[in-house]
């Protein structure tokens, strides 16, 4: 830290991303990311938007904006595309979190939001998850604070259904909740058909799952037109041309081509079945995931040792240090020539350590 470090951000730690390597060819299974390539269209429509980067990008995404209305069925007032869906959720801390509205959200989720939180200087409350990583709806109802969810939940990959959702979002009608449904298209419901119903509720998703644009960065917020004008305010008090032409185009390419949209959904549920199934087999307990990941834990076998020892196998998952989950691995869901690499290496070292 230099000494030039301005105070409020002193005490502040980052967030910590899953590891990127470039030094070493991995199966890369940690950050959850689509094993398959952008859409041929998204990548057609990024190749053509390049040839005006001269100017700059179009700050109200308006093809984008109107594709997805259509697609969802509500506004394009009620939309607004971000820099991925992490700055959306960071407009919604910046927009709607203060003193007198702080933050709320479960122990083991996003490891995001408490530093959104902190970044803003706003006071947050973490609420343990029941022992099985289920929410309690109840801890969330009516509580006059600002609520974020993630749903299905990460790391545990667990989902609420849509009644639960709007139970919270009916008892908090002077607080605003926010479900980020980052993993939603895996199988979970989405709570975007309630947005005509609240006006205290957003909604955020991102482009960098089931639609293959990690790179390119674009999510979303979806919410009443007042909400989506509170957001617009923060957007154009930081990056106005937060989306840039590129992504925009990548991003109308992905919508356009619904049918391979729903075929890698379509999938990677099917490889998530698989992959549970075959871990279940050599002994771990999973959750029931509806992402693109599974969370798992052996009873025999220590996770940190796991991981590490699949990473010097060439496979990469994630590990999480958080007391709770310690014992957890969190395993994107990759192709099935992925998961036979995985699971061959997993089969290896079990038998080694016993
Ligand atoms: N929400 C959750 C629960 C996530 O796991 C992630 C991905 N790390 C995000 C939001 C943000 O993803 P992105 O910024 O790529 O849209």
């Amino acid at each position: 830290m230099s000494r030039f470090f301005s105070d409020k951000y002193r005490a502040l730690t980052p967030y910590t991303p899953g590891e990127q390597p470039k030094d070493r060819q991995f199966v890369k299974l940690n950050t959850n990311e689509s094993p398959y390539k952008p859409s041929p269209l998204a990548r057609e429509y990024a190749a053509k938007a390049a040839e005006d980067l001269q100017l700059y990008c179009d700050i109200g995404c308006t093809a984008l904006t109107a594709k997805l209305a259509g697609l969802y069925g509500v506004g394009r007032e009620n939309i607004l595309f971000t820099n991925g869906s992490d700055e959306a959720l960071n407009f919604c801390f910046m927009a709607f979190c203060d003193s007198d509205h702080p933050a709320v959200f479960p122990d083991i989720t996003y490891g995001f939001y408490p530093v959104f939180a902190a970044l803003n200087g706003i006071p947050f409350e973490e609420i343990p998850l029941n022992a099985d990583f289920s929410v309690n709806i109840g801890d969330y109802c009516g509580v006059h604070k600002t609520v974020f969810l993630a749903n299905p939940n990460a790391p545990t990959g667990i989902a609420l259904p849509l009644s639960d959702v709007e139970r919270i979002v009916k008892s908090n009608p002077d607080s605003i909740v926010v479900a980020d449904e980052a993993y939603v298209d895996f199988g979970a419901e989405s709570a975007v058909s309630l947005i005509g119903k609240y006006d205290n509720l957003i909604v955020t998703q991102t482009f960098s799952k089931s639609r293959s644009l990690a790179g390119g960065r674009l999510g979303m917020a979806i919410g009443d037109a007042s909400l989506i004008r509170d957001l617009n305010t923060v957007k154009f008090s930081t990056n106005p041309y937060n989306v840039n032409t590129l992504t925009q185009a990548a991003g109308l390419g992905a919508l356009e081509d619904d049918g391979y949209f729903r075929h890698n959904c379509a999938e990677i549920i099917a490889n998530r079945a698989y992959l549970t199934a075959e871990l279940n087999k050599l002994g771990f307990i999973t959750t029931d995931s509806s992402a693109n990941f599974v969370f798992a834990k052996h009873p025999g076998f220590d996770g940190e040792q796991l991981y590490v020892q699949l990473k010097e196998r060439g496979v990469l998952i994630r590990h999480f240090t958080l007391d709770r989950i310690r014992d957890f691995n969190r395993i994107t869901v990759g192709t099935r020539e992925q998961l036979e690499i995985l699971l061959n290496n997993i089969k290896e070292i079990l038998e080694v350590s016993s």
